[in-house]
């Protein structure tokens, strides 16, 4: 038979699960947002590095590119001394000119890349610095949490397995309608009565119906809010 102290103590099961969940509150949710940023971090220093060494190597190759442009330029010039009519000063004087656009181009790329390399400095270095703050603060919350959840992970079973033999003994109507009012009244659902009022809503009782919830035997519910009453008797 459904008996009001069954549901009082189910009520108080209840509570003291959801007490638990906002103990725990969000986290699990921030320890996860903190890895997908240490993994983004981690990853973004490593393209930072792939790309410092393509810098390198293009910087190094239009160096190369630059010296031999110069050597060309000058035996160029040297050769200007040399020639005996107008026609092959012109062309080497044309050949110059087309030269010296080469390396323009070259050391305009070179001081691009240095910009670049510059830039990726800047950031590799303050992602390392938010990496080792996060992964710090990573550390921190998982720990806590890991301990948190240790703690409340036996409390939490011993309350749901009290909780599972209760729900057991009370009928499905009762259990269906617990559940029901759990849910519309934010889990307030078994409230005891002030007097003649309902501790849930504070709508009256009538006096004959608080003096039966009084003996315990039946069980009463509020008319206007639906929760289950009882008496506290040590009130
Ligand atoms: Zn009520």
């Amino acid at each position: 038979m459904t008996h009001i102290q069954d549901l009082v103590r189910i009520q108080q099961i209840d509570t003291e699960l959801q007490e638990l969940e906002e103990l725990l509150g969000d986290l699990p949710t921030k320890v996860n947002e903190l890895k997908t940023e240490e993994d983004r971090l981690i990853k973004s220093l490593s393209e930072g590095k792939d790309r410092s060494i393509e810098i390198d190597m293009a910087t190094d190759k239009n160096s190369l590119e630059m010296n031999s442009v110069k050597e060309k330029i000058d035996k160029h010039k040297d050769q200007l001394f040399l020639v005996t009519n107008n026609r092959q000063y012109d062309a080497l004087q044309h050949e110059i000119d087309h030269l010296k656009e080469q390396l323009n181009t070259i050391e305009m790329t070179i001081l691009e890349l240095s910009e670049e390399k510059d830039s990726l400095e800047e950031n590799t270095k303050e992602a390392e610095e938010n990496l080792e703050s996060l992964t710090q603060n990573l550390v921190e919350r998982r720990t806590k949490l890991e301990s948190m959840l240790t703690e409340s992970s036996e409390n939490k079973a011993n309350l749901e397995a009290q909780r599972t033999e209760k729900a057991a003994k009370l009928d499905m109507a009762t259990m269906s309608r617990y559940e029901k009012v759990y849910k519309a009244r934010n889990g307030i659902v078994v409230v005891s009565i002030h007097g003649n009022a309902c501790g849930g809503c504070g709508s009256a009782v009538p006096p004959q119906i608080a003096s039966e919830i009084r003996s315990g035997k039946t069980i009463y519910s509020c008319d206007v809010c639906n929760r289950f009453l009882f008496w506290e008797s040590a009130e």
